[in-house]
């Protein structure tokens, strides 16, 4: 089985952005070190949210301390990605929008998916974002992940995308669905295979297709996780502590309403609780017919003692071969 590890290097979006040490840096440092110890030479994808980068950019003409903060986080991924870890593309696009105020981000999510902005300003965000990130990692950039799994519709992102280069989306997860409003997206009628070609829908099969669809790994989920989920919440156990330093999105009370009442399909991932799944995720997937490859998301933000340790534990155990996007070059569309 092929393990994919892709983990999208953000910080939070909720009330508190958080800190990059304790958002990206150190929970990164601390996983390549667990997973040094397996004795597995294992390599990270890590989905960059370049629109922070640029913003840190911008806004450190007036915060000196941004323009400490962008050279650190730029040496970070210059160090990983010299070890062979994988830098690829990541889109929120918010940033565009929000601003440093001296003290902390004001966030204007009024803009959080790609597709609420202008043709012109698609293709000028895709190409800044990809064009700054094939610089860092000195290797080219070409798989996406769309902020928040908003991938869709993705005829209004093709273009954009194709024309810098990028062949390849990792945003599908088999059943995914998210009713929201401001952040929809709707999998159900994802292909059950571990990946396929499409053109310019990515739930639609097309052997010549121009794009290349490795899906996330998906689980099924019983209300009661959800319930251990929300137990967990109240007990403050240091190993269930996140290593990053900001406040999430919330869900809505129907979210809450309907995990805790119903099964549910997720992805399978390996930030905090969810990472006990992925002996079960794995199961799924070779039942389900899309076990070749196992890829898995995570968020360093969401990281957690527990979930790194989960994480070793099933490499140990596990017939498993580390590999990058760069693996499935010979996938690429001609
Ligand atoms: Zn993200």
């Amino acid at each position: 089985m092929k393990l994919l590890i892709t983990l999208d290097y953000e910080l939070f979006f909720g009330r508190i952005t958080g800190s990059p040490q304790r958002c990206l840096i150190d929970p990164v440092d601390e996983l390549t070190r667990q997973l040094r110890r397996t004795g597995k030479e294992i390599k990270l994808c890590l989905f960059v949210d370049a629109g922070y980068l640029i913003r840190l950019q911008a806004e450190a003409i007036k915060f000196p301390q941004l323009g400490q903060q962008y050279k650190l986080i730029i040496r970070h991924l210059k160090a990983l990605a010299a070890q062979g870890h994988e830098i690829q593309l990541h889109i929120h696009p918010h940033w565009e929008d929000s601003h440093f105020n001296g003290q902390d981000w004001e966030i204007d999510f009024s803009r959080y998916r790609l597709h609420e902005f202008s043709d012109t300003e698609i293709h000028r965000i895709v190409k800044d974002y990809t064009e700054l990130l094939s610089k860092i990692s000195g290797n080219g950039v070409f798989a996406y992940r769309a902020g928040g799994w908003c991938l869709q519709p993705f005829d209004k992102l093709s273009n954009a995308l194709a024309e810098n280069g990028v062949w390849l989306d990792s945003t599908v997860y088999y059943k995914g669905l998210s009713n929201e409003p401001t952040r929809w997206f709707d999998f159900t009628r994802a292909p059950a295979k571990a990946y396929w070609h499409f053109n310019n829908n990515p739930l639609f099969e097309d052997a010549n297709g121009g794009f290349l669809e490795i899906p996330i790994s998906s689980v099924r989920i019983s209300p009661a996780f959800f319930w251990r989920l929300l137990f967990n919440k109240f007990i403050k156990n240091p190993s269930h502590q996140t290593y990053g330093d900001g406040s999430s999105m919330h869900w809505t009370k129907l979210q809450y309403f309907k995990m805790l009442t119903s099964y549910s399909y997720s992805v399978a991932s390996v930030d905090g609780l969810k990472a006990s799944l992925l002996p079960k995720a794995c199961k799924q997937g070779l039942s389900r017919g899309t076990g070749d490859i196992f890829n898995l998301i995570g968020h360093p933000k969401a990281l957690t003692p527990y979930s790194i340790k989960k994480l070793a534990e099933f490499i140990s155990t596990h017939e498993v071969e580390s590999v990058t996007y760069s693996s499935f070059r010979e996938l690429r569309p001609r």
